[in-house]
C-alpha cells in the first residue's frame, strides 16, 4: 500500500540502527514518509542512505540526541511528524551492569525528554521497542505477555520503568495512543545484503558472532554453557527475522494511529531454537564450517525463553512468517557482502 501524498509522517528515533533502518525501509515501502533522529552513538550514516537507495524515497537523517530538548522541539516544529517509532537506547546488559548510570540516564532519562516534547508539539501515538529481557528468567515457556516482570539487569530494568512510564501517561491522558513491543531475539538483515547488524568490537550477541566466525573476522564461537536443562544443554531462544519484526512496527504503527489508549504484545516466533541448531542451520545457509567450543555458562544467562505471540496475533494480526533457514541465509548474505560491515565503505 503506498499513502505517500497523505501519509501521517513518522518520527523514527534511533532509525539509523540496526532494527530502527530495517523498520524505516518497511515504513517508506508502506507509503509512511519518515524522519529520523539518531545520534550516531551505535550506528552508522551509511544505513540510511542504504535505506533511501533501496527504497527509492528520501531517509533523511536529523544527527541527535533524544536527551535534547531544544533540538526535539525545533524538530517536532519543523517536521510535523504525527506519531513516533522509539527504536533509540543502549542495549548492551553487560555494559548496563558496568555503567547503570549511563543506561539509566540515556534510556530511562532520553524517554522522558522525549515525551515532554512530544506531548507539547501534541504528538501522543508512539510505538515503543521494548524486550524480552523484562521477563527476566521465565517461569514457564512460551512466556505469556502477562507473566511475571523481573529484569535480572539495569538495561532491563531501563525497559521496565520505561513501560510503567508509558503505561501512566496512557492512564493520565486518553488522548495518548501506545504500543509496546516486546521483542524477542532480532537476526537477520534485509534480503538485499545491503543493511544488516553491525555491532561495534565484539559481538555480545550470539548470531553476529557466528556470522563473524564464518566469515573469518573470530576463529571459534565460545557456546555459554553445555549443561542446561535444555535438548541439547545449549541455551534455547526466540529468533526472530529483522523483516518480521519490521512489519510488526508498521502494523504497531496502523493501530496507534486508529485506537487511543495503550498495548502490549511479545514479538516472536512461538519457537526455540537451542544455541547448537543456530550453529548448523548458519553452517547449512553459509557453506562454511563454524568452530565451536563449549565453556561455562555466561552468568546472568537463562536456560530457555521463547514468546507466547498470540497477542501480536490478536491486536495487530501479525505473525512471524520468516524460518530460520531465512534468517541465517539473509545474516550470511549481508555478512558476506560487508565483511567489515558498514565500515569497509
Ligand atoms: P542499535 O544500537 O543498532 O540501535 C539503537 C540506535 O539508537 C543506534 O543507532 C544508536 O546510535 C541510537 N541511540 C542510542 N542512544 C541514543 C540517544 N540518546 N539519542 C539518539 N539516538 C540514540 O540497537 P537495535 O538492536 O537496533 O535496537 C533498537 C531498540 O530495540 C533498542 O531500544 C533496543 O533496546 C531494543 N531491543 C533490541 C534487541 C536486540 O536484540 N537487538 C532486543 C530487544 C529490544
Ligand atoms: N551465546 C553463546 N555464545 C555467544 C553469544 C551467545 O553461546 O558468543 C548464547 C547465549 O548463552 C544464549 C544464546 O546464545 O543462550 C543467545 O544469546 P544472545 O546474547 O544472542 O541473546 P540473549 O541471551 O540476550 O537472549
Amino acid at each position: 500500500m503506498d499513502r505517500s501524498d497523505s501519509a501521517p509522517k513518522v518520527l523514527v528515533t534511533g532509525g539509523a540502527g540496526y532494527i530502527g533502518s530495517h523498520a524505516v525501509l518497511e515504513l517508506l515501502g508502506a507509503g509512511y514518509p519518515v524522519v529520523v533522529l539518531d545520534n550516531l552513538s551505535n550506528a552508522s550514516p551509511e544505513s540510511l542512505v542504504r535505506v533511501a537507495q533501496l527504497a527509492g524515497k528520501p531517509a533523511p537523517l536529523v544527527v541527535g540526541d533524544i536527551r535534547d530538548a531544544t533540538l526535539l522541539r525545533e524538530l517536532l516544529a519543523r517536521e510535523k511528524v504525527s506519531a513516533v517509532l522509539h527504536f533509540a537506547g543502549l542495549k548492551a546488559v553487560g555494559e548496563s551492569v558496568e555503567q547503570p548510570l549511563a543506561y539509566y540516564e540515556n534510556n530511562v532519562g532520553g524517554t522522558t525528554t522525549l515525551l515532554t516534547c512530544l506531548a507539547e508539539a501534541g504528538v501522543r501515538r508512539l510505538v515503543f521497542s521494548s524486550s524480552a529481557t523484562v521477563y527476566g528468567d521465565p517461569s514457564e515457556v512460551p512466556v505469556p505477555v502477562d507473566a511475571p516482570l523481573a529484569p535480572s539487569n539495569p538495561y532491563g530494568r531501563t525497559k521496565v520503568m520505561i513501560e510503567e512510564i508509558l503505561g501512566d501517561l496512557a492512564r493520565s491522558d486518553p488522548r495518548w495512543s501506545i504500543a509496546i513491543l516486546r521483542y524477542f531475539n532480532p537476526v537477520g538483515a534485509h534480503p538485499s545484503g545491503r543493511i544488516g547488524e553491525d555491532p561495534r568490537g565484539i559481538p555480545n550477541n550470539l548470531m553476529p558472532y557466528v556470522s563473524q566466525v564464518a566469515v573469518g573476522r573470530r576463529a571459534e564461537l565460545a557456546v555459554f554453557g553445555g549443561d542446561y536443562a535444555t535438548t541439547d544443554g545449549t541455551g534455547v531462544r526466540d529468533y526472530i527475522h529483522v523483516l518480521d519484526l519490521a512489519r510488526g512496527h508498521v502494523a504497531a504503527l496502523a493501530r496507534v494511529l486508529e485506537h487511543a489508549g495503550a498495548f502490549t504484545v511479545n514479538l516472536g516466533t512461538g519457537r526455540g531454537h537451542s544455541v547448537l541448531e543456530i550453529v548448523r542451520a548458519f553452517e547449512a545457509a553459509s557453506g562454511r564450517s563454524i568452530p565451536y567450543r563449549i565453556v561455562d555458562r555466561r552468568p546472568g544467562d537463562i536456560a530457555q525463553c521463547y514468546a507466547d505471540p498470540r497477542s501480536a496475533a490478536d491486536l495487530l494480526g501479525w505473525e512471524a512468517a520468516l524460518d530460520l533457514e531465512s534468517m541465517c541465509v539473509d545474516a550470511w548474505r549481508w555478512q558476506s557482502r560487508n565483511p567489515q560491515g558498514y565500515s569497509g565503505t
